[in-house]
């Protein structure tokens, strides 16, 4: 066994690793960049190497530098995590012959499966289904349109070296397939620096179905069953879950042997993942092979139990598989949520900046309910702009679906983070999606679902008297507080935080009357017009005044929601709608319910800063006309130059800001008169 591993890799999958190896008693080394100095992961190793400035190309794409940093450290052997090196057979070689093991596949493995083309003829040997197409290279679009005229519409061009999701699109006629090869050409050549695209059928109502294998250096091979993947964005994934909800026995045994049959095609050992496509009779056909841990293995370790970071380290030390294909039983059900920078209100901006607050749910295992958090950050981490926006993988497991699903919804209420802008509101509005609890997936679910974007969770009756629960319970603790405190005058008895209220959601009213028994619980009946009750919820917590999450029990089902104070009202997230809440004495209520309602101020005049960024130049003057759809102003963000363009005729009234700026989110850069 290895004596002191090296990961070479950051964020949550490095910790992920260094808390494997940490059991198994080996010692670990972080490598890291500038911008990591602080992180995590150099936190938790026992040994940790400064490796150069925060751009990946310059530290942790660096082969020498990882090479150095072994030698140094006296590190027998690396870990890659996924991304970055994972994958890049160079590496792989250059470590063989510095005599360092690498915790992955054998070279020529990464090489066959690392190419899309190369991959697909393999599988195709080793009598895989793979996707119908053309496995050649492409030269021009002459043939381009032959070819997809051959294969039937519509079809897929891709990029042979490309990844993550990117190199690919869509064509549903000659026409289009002429038109996108060029431009799917360049952009393969500008992405991946190798212009190569193929052509396969795309398959309609797609799911993302992959298989899990394990492999020793002793000729075995196994299969951890599969995991769905068909929540994704732009072809990448956001949601895991395994097993699928489509899958019967006899597909899953059939997709299983065919990736161990793959595997050993290539004389695979270690962990990787074979993914395929599978259309509505259930059809699967091959996509690619990933040679590396997969981002969402997690799903898998909790069906399976089996931990794939722990095995992949004993089979890089040549030791035999543990496992058997018998052994492996799938085991109740997981779902894994991406936890995102990004701001789903704004289109997925990615956003940055110090979490000023991070909470994630407690982790642990309570009544067969699993919550895991693989992180790589904790309160105060920066979310820079240099590496992948994702901040977390929350994971639950639970006897069943339904369940899994429950418990993810109550885990991401639980999960507080200020500071930066992140997709939570989203993934919880996933979770209480019908579909999706219905399991009706394919990739196309979330464009399909939301098409013009996302603009909050679907608002349930249900959600906003929960809402209203919640709201009603905290006011009514601390009106039983306040009237507890000494010096104060008692409030005449029965009233004590409890009695008739109008509570005012968003711009809902709904009226209660609340009663607290002698154990603490209070009973809220939500009433109709003439004072009946409609509904009745049961509600008890522990909540303090100040607390940014509430936790309670609503009707014997764990419930939270985050909460603010707002002047005299309070806003509650849960489920992923976010309302502005009063609760009010019914006399009150109905004064506020004759004020005249506040008008939102008018931005039709402004030009916001869309995301925070760097104003790096102006292209208009005080004073100047300017036509729709003329520039405006250039803000970097990301890296990335994004031109602000005018949305109508105006004039430009005033400038607030220079060249050099920097600008946050919704920063007035101009108003228009
Ligand atoms: P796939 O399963 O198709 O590889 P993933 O979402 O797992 O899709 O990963 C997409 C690509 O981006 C992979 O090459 C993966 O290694 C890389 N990647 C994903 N997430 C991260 C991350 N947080 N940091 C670095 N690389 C990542
Ligand atoms: P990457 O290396 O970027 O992960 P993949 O080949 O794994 O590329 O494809 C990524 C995603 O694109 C898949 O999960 C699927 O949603 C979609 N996709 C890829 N090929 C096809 C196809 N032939 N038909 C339909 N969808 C496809
Ligand atoms: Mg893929």
């Amino acid at each position: 066994m290895f004596s002191k591993i090296l990961i070479a890799n950051r964020g949550e999958i490095a910790c992920r690793v260094i808390k494997t190896a940490k059991r198994l008693g080996i010692g670990t080394v972080a490598v890291y960049s500038e911008a990591d100095k602080d992180a995590l992961h150099v936190e938790m190793a026992d040994e940790a190497i400064a490796i150069g400035p925060a751009a990946a190309a310059e530290s942790y794409l660096v082969i020498d530098k990882i090479i150095d940093a072994c030698r140094k450290t006296g590190a027998d052997a690396v870990h890659p995590g996924y991304g970055f090196l994972s994958e890049n057979a160079a590496f792989a070689r250059a470590l063989d012959e510095a005599r360092i093991t690498f915790i992955g596949p054998p070279v020529n493995a990464i090489e066959a499966m690392g190419d899309k083309i190369e991959s697909k003829k393999f599988a195709n040997d080793a009598k895989v289904s793979t996707v119908p197409g053309y496995l050649g290279v492409i030269e021009d679009e002459k043939q381009a349109v032959e070819i997809a005229n051959g294969i039937g519409y519509p079809v897929m061009i891709k990029a042979s070296a490309g990844g993550g999701g990117k190199g690919m699109r869509v064509a549903f006629s000659a026409d289009e397939v002429e038109e996108g090869f060029s431009r799917a050409k360049s952009e393969a050549a500008s992405s991946f620096g190798d212009d190569r695209v193929f052509i396969e059928k795309f398959i309609v109502e797609p799911r993302h179905i992959e298989i899990q294998v394990l492999a020793d250096k002793h000729g075995n091979a196994i299969h951890l069953g599969e995991r769905e993947c068909s929540i994704q964005r732009r072809n990448q994934k956001v949601i895991e879950e395994a097993p699928s909800p489509f899958l019967d026995e006899a597909t899953r045994a059939e997709m299983g042997a065919q990736a161990i049959a793959l595997a050993k095609a290539v004389g695979y050992y270690s962990a990787g993942t074979v993914e395929f496509i599978v259309d509505k009779d259930r059809n699967f056909y091959f996509l690619e092979m990933n040679t590396r841990l997969q981002v969402e293995h997690p799903v898998t370790e909790l069906v399976t139990g089996f931990d794939h970071v722990e095995q992949m380290i004993k089979v890089a030390a040549a030791e035999t598989l543990e496992p058997t294909q018998d052994s492996v039983k799938l085991k109740g059900w997981a779902i894994e949520s991406r936890i995102y920078a990004e701001d789903p209100f704004r289109n997925f901006l990615p956003s940055t900046g110090r979490l000023v607050t991070y909470r994630p749910p407690q982790e642990g295992e309570t009544d067969g309910l699993t919550i895991r958090n693989d992180t790589g950050v904790v309160e105060g981490s920066e979310i820079s702009v240099y590496y992948d926006p994702m901040i977390a993988k929350l994971v639950t497991h639970a006897p069943t679906r339904n369940a899994a699903i429950d418990h993810m919804a109550d885990a991401l209420d639980q999960f507080a983070i200020d500071g930066i802008r992140h997709n939570i509101p989203f993934l919880a509005a996933l979770m209480a999606h019908p579909r999706w609890r219905a399991g009706e997936l394919t990739t196309g679910f979330i464009a399909e679902e939301y098409p013009d974007g996302f603009a909050g969770a679907h608002e349930t009756p249900e959600i906003l008297h929960r809402l209203a629960v919640i709201a009603a319970q905290m006011t009514g603790f601390m009106e039983s507080r306040d009237s507890h405190i000494a010096g104060r005058m008692q409030p005449p008895s029965g009233e004590e935080g409890i009695g008739r209220y109008s509570v005012f959601v968003g711009g809902d009213r709904f009226e209660i009357d609340a009663e607290e028994s002698e154990d603490g619980t209070l009973e809220v009946a939500m009433l109709d017009g003439d004072g009946e009750p409609l509904a009745v919820y049961r509600v008890i917590s522990f909540w303090l005044p100040g607390e940014r999450i509430w936790e309670g029990v609503i009707d014997s089902g764990h419930a939270a929601a985050q909460v603010r104070r707002a002047n005299a009202s309070f806003e509650i997230t849960h489920r992923g709608v976010t309302k502005s809440i009063s609760v009010l004495k019914p006399h009150v209520g109905d004064l506020l319910a004759l004020m005249p309602e506040k008008e939102p101020p008018d931005t039709s005049r402004m030009l916001l800063c869309p995301m925070p960024g760097l104003l790096v130049s102006l292209s208009v003057s005080e004073g100047q006309e300017v036509k729709a759809g003329e520039a405006l102003c250039i803000v970097e963000a990301m890296k990335m130059e994004n031109i602000l363009r005018a949305e109508r005729d105006a004039t430009v009234e005033k400038i607030n800001a220079a060249p050099g700026d920097s600008l946050a989110v919704d920063a007035v850069i101009m108003e228009f008169a």
